[in-house]
């Protein structure tokens, strides 16, 4: 099971390069989960601890799980992925279980980076913990905070996490020796949906009058994955029309396209 709820990559395809608008979160997650793994000795003569764990939170989308793979790659750590929905189980100390697990797949691994996506999941404040599920789940995050209490700071393993849902999170896993350093990843801005949709396109055959930044004019509200199908939906269109070049037309199309499916989902939903 445990292969099942985890994964594991040596290295993932993931660079710095490959991640647009967020430069300033690039800047702060090296020097809170890069910086501490290729120079502890440097932590250690200056006397301060790096960061516990660094908690990225913001839209869905944006980037988070991009940057946490990337850092893991650009540091040659292993990088290792837990849902936060995996721990939550059905049978009782099956989270704590797998919570253990995760920690010492890590030591096994190390130089590692744990990623706990969806942390809300386990770690959200909660009205009434009396029912059997809910103490279950309390368990699991009870597991996590000891595991990480129980952490030296210097060693080899750095944990992240993410959230959609700041907002829900118990403070108690935000306090000091645990998620520690908070860093937001916001929505693309207008430079950044630019900088997406170039990173989207780099290895697409684009018809040289294609003006990229046009287009991203057009993309308020987008975010990086809704850029990252947009650039795939055009590339369709050129293909359905048997063309080897993707051109401006294709991108409208592409944007009314997912337009219309925004819409039909809202449909759905209301
Ligand atoms: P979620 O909260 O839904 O898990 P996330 O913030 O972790 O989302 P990612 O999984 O990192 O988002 O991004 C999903 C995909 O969207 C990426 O694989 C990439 O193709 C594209 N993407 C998102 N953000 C960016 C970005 N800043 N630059 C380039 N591509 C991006």
């Amino acid at each position: 099971s445990r292969a099942q709820a985890m994964e594991v990559a040596e290295s993932p395809d993931v660079v710095y390069d490959d991640i647009g608008g967020i430069d300033e979160q690039i800047r702060e997650v090296r020097e809170a989960v890069e910086d501490p793994l290729e120079n502890p000795e440097q932590f250690e003569t200056v006397g301060v601890e790096p960061p516990s764990g660094v908690l990225l939170h913001g839209p869905p989308g944006t980037g988070k799980t991009m940057l946490a793979k990337a850092v893991a790659n650009e540091s040659d750590a292993t990088f290792i992925k837990m849902a936060g929905s995996e721990l939550v189980r059905k049978f009782i100390g099956e989270g704590s279980r797998l919570v253990r697990d995760l920690f010492e797949l890590a030591a096994e691994r190390e130089p590692a980076v744990i990623f706990i996506d969806e942390i809300d999941a386990v770690a959200s404040k909660r009205t009434d913990s009396k029912t059997s599920g809910d103490a279950e789940v309390q368990r699991t995050m009870m597991q996590l905070l000891s595991e990480m209490d129980g952490f030296d700071e210097r060693g080899e393993i750095r944990i992240m996490a993410a959230t959609n849902r700041f907002d829900m999170l118990d403070e108690a896993i935000l306090r000091p020796g645990r998620f520690d350093r908070l860093i937001e990843v916001p929505e693309p801005g207008p430079e950044g949906r630019e900088r997406i949709l170039e990173i989207h396109t780099q290895e697409m055959n684009v018809a040289a009058d294609v003006d990229v930044g046009v287009v991203a004019r057009e993309l308020d509200g987008y975010s990086g994955a809704d850029i990252a199908s947009l650039a795939t939906e055009a590339g369709m269109f050129a293909i359905r029309d048997g063309r080897t070049e993707v051109i401006q037309s294709d991108f409208e199309r592409a944007r009314e396209k997912l337009q219309d499916a925004d819409k039909t989902e809202d449909r759905v939903i209301n």
